[in-house]
């Protein structure tokens, strides 16, 4: 856990979200500013910064997290989807806590802009 980060703050309830799943290790909700018509965040309870801080010991974790997107994304509707996890600001990382990006609902593009 990381005093000032709001991904942390969410999973111990501190600031409402739409949640979605939670067991012990992985936190999932909506995200609050959709850019598709379905986009939730997976996210481990485990406070790691960005991809890149990652450890070998989070291997298993971050693997949870993968799973757990997609068994979200079937269970929500979405055959087809798109994963993201954006590591540095100028990458689009804004919140600095692991985050798994879950979109779909439409027709994704690529290359992401
Ligand atoms: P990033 O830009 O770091 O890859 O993604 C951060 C995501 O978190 C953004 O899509 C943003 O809309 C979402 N987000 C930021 N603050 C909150 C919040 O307080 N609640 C929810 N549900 N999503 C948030
Ligand atoms: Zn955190």
């Amino acid at each position: 856990m990381s005093d000032n980060c709001i991904f942390c703050k969410i999973i111990k309830g501190e600031i409402p979200a739409k949640k979605l799943y939670e067991d012990d290790d992985v936190f999932a909700f909506w995200d609050i500013n959709p850019v598709a018509p379905k986009h939730f965040l997976v996210v481990p309870k485990k406070h790691v910064s960005a991809p890149s801080s990652a450890g070998q010991e989070d291997d298993p974790l971050i693997g949870t997290v993968l799973r757990t997107g997609s068994r979200l994304a079937k269970e929500n509707g979405l055959e087809h989807f798109r994963f993201v996890m954006n590591n540095g600001e100028e990458a689009g990382q804004t919140v600095f806590h692991i985050h798994l990006h879950v979109m779909g609902g439409r027709t994704m593009n690529w290359p992401p802009g």
